[in-house]
């Protein structure tokens, strides 16, 4: 379990590296076995030490030391995802380009064929209140063949094999969004079709089974 709280406190400073949250916004967890290392509400980043991280059973019990920081606000939504995908880890974050999205449409559209990396064109999670049961069953719902969601007024969710790949999509998704902002700027993108985005999930398959 070691290895996965030291994960959520790198991942932490990471968030604020990246410029992905501002203060202490944002939440990072890590699976290992069948618990989870989950990041504390309302401590920064740099200041999070290794008995701050809370630890707890796929339903919610913690496990860590009772008298310890509670747990992100949006535990039950990182829980959630553990029990309804083969996510290991998860990286929620208020990235600007992503919750402008977010504002402003329903779906992001497919202005780059990396997005296939992401499972095809990103969803916008209904809004509901941060924290709540039905904020995370509208991630879940959003998370519907994809592995990365942004969340309507809110920030956007990704997940992964590892928590570096959960990383790796969540940058991709503030970048993705970063060229959505810059396109609509400028005029009405073009965006690709979905056989447009078939093609290259066919020929990546080729290239990584080849
Ligand atoms: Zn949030």
């Amino acid at each position: 379990m070691d290895s996965a709280v030291r994960a959520v406190i790198d991942g932490g400073l990471r968030l604020i590296s990246d410029g992905l949250v501002e203060g202490t916004a944002g939440n990072i967890s890590v699976r290992h076995g069948d618990l989870v290392a989950v990041s504390p509400s309302s401590i920064d980043y740099d200041r999070i030490r290794p008995e701050d991280v809370c630890v707890l059973d796929l339903d919610g019990t913690i496990v860590s030391r009772p008298d310890g920081p509670r747990p992100s606000t949006e535990t039950g939504m990182h829980l959630r995802i553990y029990r309804e995908t083969g996510a290991r880890a998860v990286v929620h974050h208020h990235g600007l380009a992503s919750v402008a999205v977010s504002t402003v449409v329903d779906v992001l559209p497919a202005l780059h064929y990396y997005i296939v990396r992401l499972g095809g064109p990103v969803r916008v999670a209904a809004y509901a209140r941060y924290g709540t049961d039905q904020l995370a069953r509208n991630v879940l719902a959003a998370l519907e063949g994809r592995n990365a969601a942004l969340m309507q007024n809110h920030g956007a969710i990704t997940y992964g094999a590892s928590l570096e790949q959960a990383f790796d999509r969540a940058l991709l998704l503030e970048w993705l969004c970063r060229l959505q902002v810059t396109a609509a700027s400028m005029g009405r993108p073009r965006a690709l079709s979905d056989s447009d985005l078939a093609e290259v999930a066919s020929a990546a398959y080729e290239r990584t089974s080849s």
